[in-house]
């Protein structure tokens, strides 16, 4: 009763002057200002959504929807909770959604992933186009570890013992797309690029092409397991501290590296150990490990194959029946998968029984994403994420790069995955 009654205050409030079936013509609006203009109705407040159970949120949020037709596109990342990605008009991981959005011709982009997925969206958009993150808390915690001052000030050394020029003759710098638009523009300005779990091997490729050395950022253990796979020895790898001088290395060792790391990780991949491959391969005899990259190397040296989640869903598509898998990801993409493949007797369970969680695209909830567009339906643009100019010329010339790249590349498969199932590089 008492949910009843909010639902009915909340709807009739935040549909005073409704502007149903319209686009939203007219002066695009940063939504990080919550801006209204004179045709907007009042911005309905999104503590009047949050009081509200999740249940009450599926059918205001598909009328929502259904009024704003082709004017809106609503991206979901694999990692987002069921309750949202239900809603999702395409469902992919960074790379695939990047490449969506930057075809889209919809007015507005939303977008239920985290902060730097918004920002490439809006780095690779049309002007006219409005980018919305539902929760603007939704961040990433491994883009948090590399920022732009830190970058430079890497940089500024890296010339200082001659290992590069400014704009990158000598050094290929190398982001993963989990990074700030700062440091895509700071690669794009440099000759550098921006790559995903899909496309690394090919982007390390384009890059030992140019120089002989790569700075990758921000996630040392992509940059390790894409190198290590390509025969890159461990030898010829260092790890840059951002909180060290010269990153915790001599110069003779920088000197030497083909590659140098940022010591950046992801918070849910880093959780899954080698010692949890053996406990499962102990209680499920023939169970086959597949890891997303952000894991550890070590964790990714025990496991049957690597792939970014699309890989991931991939593998577990081609199957045979009854193939039994543990799966080393974020944990909402592993229970959605073990529900999708249980009709074809597929067991698919976590590799850690603690289950790994991102807390920040659990932020993206159905209240959140009923509020951005309800305020659409209304004419209010709300959580905008606009890119500064001159930071988005050289992010795109980075992601633009990057779309050129062939995914793929040497993605190590052992013998038994090739054999059932061809290499996760098909
Ligand atoms: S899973 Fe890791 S890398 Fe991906 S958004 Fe969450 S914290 Fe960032």
């Amino acid at each position: 009763m008492f949910h009843a009654q909010w639902n009915h205050w909340s709807r009739a409030k935040c549909f005073q002057h409704p502007r149903f079936g319209t686009s939203t013509d007219g002066p695009k609006l940063k939504a990080e200002d919550k801006v209204t203009t004179a045709a907007a109705t009042e911005i309905c407040p999104l503590e009047n959504y949050l009081v509200l159970p999740d249940q009450t949120m599926d059918a205001r949020i598909a009328a929502a929807r259904a009024k704003l037709g082709s004017t809106a596109v609503i991206l979901g990342h694999h990692y987002q909770r069921d309750e949202v990605i239900r809603f999702a008009d395409f469902t992919g991981d960074s790379y695939k959604l990047a490449k969506i959005s930057s075809q889209s011709k919809a007015d507005h982009i939303i977008f239920c992933g985290v902060h730097f997925m918004a920002e490439s969206a809006d780095v690779l958009g049309n002007d006219f186009q409005n980018v919305i993150l539902p929760d603007l808390n939704a961040g990433c915690s491994m883009a948090d570890m590399a920022e732009i001052g830190q970058v430079e000030d890497c940089w500024e050394q890296l010339v200082k013992l001659g290992l590069t020029d400014e704009a990158g003759e000598g050094i290929t710098p190398i982001t993963y797309m989990n990074s700030t638009a700062a440091i895509k523009a700071f690669c794009g300005e440099r000759g550098g690029v921006v790559c995903t779990s899909s496309n690394a091997p090919g982007a390390f490729d384009w890059g030992f092409a140019k120089s002989p050395k790569l700075l990758f950022l921000p996630d040392q253990h992509l940059g390790r397991n894409t190198a290590f796979a390509m025969g890159v020895p461990m030898s010829d790898m260092v790890v840059w501290d951002p909180f060290l001088i010269m990153g915790g290395n001599t110069p003779d060792r920088l000197r030497k590296a083909k590659l140098i790391l940022w010591k950046g990780h992801c918070s849910v991949h880093q959780r899954f150990l080698p010692e949890h491959v053996d406990k499962v391969r102990a209680r499920h005899p023939g169970i086959q490990v597949v890891v997303h990259p952000e894991c550890r190397w070590e964790v990714c040296q025990k496991a049957d194959a690597i792939g970014s989640t699309e890989r991931l869903i991939q593998v577990i598509e081609k199957a045979p029946r009854g193939t039994k898998f543990a799966v080393g990801t974020e944990i909402h993409l592993v229970n959605r998968l073990g529900k999708q493949f249980a009709d074809q007797d597929k067991m698919v369970i976590t590799l850690d029984d603690s289950g790994c969680l991102c807390t920040t695209m659990f932020r993206i909830s159905p209240q959140h994403l009923c509020w951005a567009l309800e305020n659409l339906v209304d004419g209010n643009v709300v959580n905008r994420i606009k890119v500064e100019k001159d930071v988005k010329h050289w992010a795109r010339v980075a992601l633009n790069r990057m779309l050129d790249i062939k995914t793929g590349g040497h993605v190590p498969a052992p013998a038994a995955m090739v054999a059932a199932h061809g290499t996760l590089q098909d």
